[in-house]
């Protein structure tokens, strides 16, 4: 393949420990047949320090600037894949340019990720910002572990992988020296490092007088007491490094502060140590009984009393420091690097082709021209109408329902339709393979219980079906390359104090109340669409729908437009429940139906909820006028208290839908209404339905037991 990257040096190491980890892994990539560009910015202090100007393995070049970094547009366009390293001077711009340009898969190779995340918590973006993560289709992290999940859940990267420094078996091999040090160290001094230091090799060396020690490394301040039997080194150039490890019995491994509080963060020293077969005295880490197991391949010091007894143990331990380098050899080289680093950039570019196929372009034309549609609650009041409609548009639509509050009758009529096809399943467990095959173009994403006697009886599964089934439902989405809508709801608003609720209003709403279950798992499954939405992972549309009545409502679903009409049917007398001065707005099915696929077709509408609703607001009492006159019922009204979290008023302001889709209810509410009682009649007739109401106000009140 061909790669380029875009690093802070290859051509100098002078301090920067970058160079040696490019150098070592970029050989032996190179070794597997692959072709690397890299890119060099060239600023004085690396310029006047170059010690590889020349590799023989790639080919290395220099830009002054980012005008002067277009000139390997071409070579970035065409690469299969190309890194951008940490510490690139004007990073952000330079990952832009990447990410804007490149068409193969894009990786940004972390070298100090503690460093990078800690400088983005405070926005500190000198060489990535927040936005670019998640459009670089890898994140290659010197530390390992949870930091891991961290950078794909917490900063939306598609795929964080560690690809830890590695280690050049040839360069770093045993040799056969005396032994000139009981225990060595090799480092660069570092004010956090040394207390570390002091405990593990300064105080051990006071204890044993009769013991040689070392300290290899520059910038020590004068002012440390160094016991006489430790001999300073200021420098030892890499190529003594296997020389020096050779000398010594043993060999300290001290870790920064950062790299300890994130754990899973070896450095170069302790795997060419390692790689020595020097045995390894290290302090601890989470993560280090991964790479090495403690007692076998590396021994672990918490003070200076556990060095002091491993020192003053005559026993050989040549056993342990060659199982580490066996251990090293297995999985540490450059060359298994390189082959990990190949392993990655495919499976991105696996990943991406699967996107690609299904990326906003090719899944845009393929939308258009044929539409196979998944709508998950599909038996329910909304969804039944939702498959008619699309099946009338000429798609293709899958219904997938578990039928807990959806009825065979509302599809019975479409089971004999080619297009059409019927898949009994829970949304919280996972999906079937099958749909995985599909293809779909648009997931309508519509299973969840609407009214509350049906959502509160199992709260629980409410949740999961928000939180779990609206995840489920996004990966779909994500892996189809379809374009999802969820449907979310008014009660996202809660309580509202604003009237009418437009979509930026955040809400008033209690996490604690029975309601809990499904308002705040609306507002949960919107997070999860909006979060896949700002990562690139789906494209989504979030419809959130106000009361809504019509044709195969259930009769024993407590809303307030069927209660109402049931019990004026039945000559019951008509529950109103406080004294029935609270507003509500009731729209259409057929309105609904027809916003929530102009809301799925929208291309302005992207990145942001709509209220779909009709606005004219009505009072419960004028309501139940109006029905009891239309069925000429002679019912009694009766009063009850008003249920705990009622919404006194609810009504959408809907001048977005207005201006994004150009949609309003156009059907009257006699009309409707009229459609509506029809309906119920016929149903009450044939008695296929369940009939007798739960008596409760509307869609958003907690279970109250029908009086019989
Ligand atoms: P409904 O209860 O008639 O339909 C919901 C459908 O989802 C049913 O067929 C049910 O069996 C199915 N379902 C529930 N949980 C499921 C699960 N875990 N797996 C698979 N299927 C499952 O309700 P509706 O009125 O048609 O509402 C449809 C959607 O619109 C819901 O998401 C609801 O929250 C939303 N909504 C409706 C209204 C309204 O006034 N009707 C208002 C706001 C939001």
């Amino acid at each position: 393949m061909k790669l380029v990257v875009l690093g802070l040096s290859l051509s100098s190491s002078w301090g920067n420990g970058h160079a040696t980890t490019y150098r070592a892994l970029l050989k032996s990539f190179a070794e597997r047949g692959h072709e690397v560009l890299f890119l060099e910015r060239d600023v004085p202090w690396y310029r006047d320090n170059r010690d590889c100007p020349k590799p023989d393995y790639c080919r290395l070049e220099f830009y002054r600037s980012l005008e002067q970094l277009h000139k390997w547009r071409p070579q970035i366009e065409t690469a299969d894949a190309v890194i951008v390293g940490s510490y690139v001077r004007e990073g952000v711009e330079v990952g832009r340019f990447v990410q804007e340009h490149a068409r193969g898969v894009t990786a940004f190779y972390d070298i100090d990720t503690p460093v990078t995340l800690a400088k983005l918590e405070r926005e500190d973006f000198e060489y990535l910002s927040l936005d670019l993560i998640p459009h670089f289709d890898l994140y290659l992290s010197f530390t390992g572990g949870p930091t891991l999940d961290r950078i794909e859940s917490q900063y939306g990267s598609p795929a964080a992988r560690a690809l830890y420094c590695s280690v050049d078996a040839e360069a770093y091999a045993p040799r056969h020296l005396p032994k000139k040090w009981d225990l060595s160290y090799l480092g660069t001094y570092s004010p956090d490092r040394q207390p570390t230091l002091e405990k593990l090799l300064i105080e051990p060396a006071r204890r044993l007088p009769q013991l040689k020690f070392v300290v290899a490394g520059p910038q020590y301040p004068d002012a440390i007491d160094w016991p006489a039997n430790v001999e300073r080194i200021d420098h030892v150039p890499p190529d003594e490094h296997a020389d020096f490890y050779a000398a010594s019995r043993f060999t300290l491994n001290v870790t920064r502060a950062d790299m300890i509080a994130a754990g899973w963060s070896p450095s170069v020293r302790l795997f060419e140590a390692a790689a020595c077969a020097t045995p390894v005295i290290s302090d601890r880490w989470d993560g280090l009984d991964r790479l090495f197991e403690p007692g076998h391949e590396i021994y672990l010091a918490d003070s200076s009393e556990d060095v002091v007894r491993l020192l003053q143990d005559i026993q050989s331990k040549d056993q342990v420091g060659n199982s580490a380098r066996r251990r090293v050899l297995a999985e540490d080289s450059s060359q298994n690097r390189a082959s990990q680093l190949e392993r990655y950039l495919q499976e991105a570019a696996e990943r991406r082709f699967r996107r690609a196929s299904t990326n906003p372009r090719e899944s845009r034309v393929k939308r258009e021209t044929e539409r196979v549609a998944l709508v998950t609650g599909g038996a329910g009041f909304i969804g039944s109408h939702l498959c008619d409609r699309l099946i009338e548009s000429g798609a293709r639509v899958v219904c997938l329902d578990n039928f807990l509050t959806g009825r065979a009758s509302n599809i019975a009529h479409l089971e004999e339709e080619s297009r059409f096809e019927l898949v009994d399943h829970d949304v919280i467990e996972d999906l079937p393979p099958r749909l995985r095959r599909t293809g779909f173009t648009h997931v309508y994403h519509l299973a969840c219980a609407a009214s509350p006697p049906h959502y509160q009886a199992d709260p629980e599964h409410t949740m999961l079906t928000n939180v779990v089934g609206t995840s489920n439902l996004l990966r779909l989405a994500e892996e189809s390359g379809a374009r999802l809508l969820l449907t979310s709801t008014s009660e996202v608003y809660g309580d509202p104090e604003v009237h009418p609720q437009p979509e930026d209003y955040r809400g008033w709403v209690n996490c604690t109340g029975p309601r809990a279950c499904y308002d705040e798992g609306k507002r949960a499954a919107e997070t999860l669409a909006f979060d896949y939405r700002r990562s690139g992972r789906a494209e989504v549309r979030v419809a959130r729908i106000f009361n809504t009545y019509g044709p195969r409502m259930r009769s024993d679903d407590g809303r307030v437009v069927s209660n109402v009409i049931c019990q004026a049917l039945a000559g019951e007398d008509i529950t109103v429940y406080g004294d029935g001065s609270q507003t509500r707005s009731f729209c259409f099915v057929d309105d609904l139906v027809r916003g929530l696929m102009l809301l799925m077709d929208s291309q302005s509408a992207d990145g942001m909820p709509v209220n779909l609703g009709n606005p004219t607001e009505m009072t419960v009492r004028e309501l139940v006028s109006l029905v009891k006159e239309m069925t000429g019922s002679t019912s009694r009204v009766v009063k009850r208290p008003l249920p705990e979290d009622d919404p006194k008023r609810r009504k959408p302001n809907i001048a977005r839908a207005k201006d994004l889709l150009g949609w309003q209810p156009e059907v009257e509410l006699r009309e409707g209404l009229q459609q509506t009682i029809r309906w119920f009649d016929e149903e009450r007739r044939s008695k296929r339905a369940p009939w007798r109401g739960v008596a409760a106000p509307d869609a958003e009140v907690p279970l109250i037991q029908a009086a019989e």
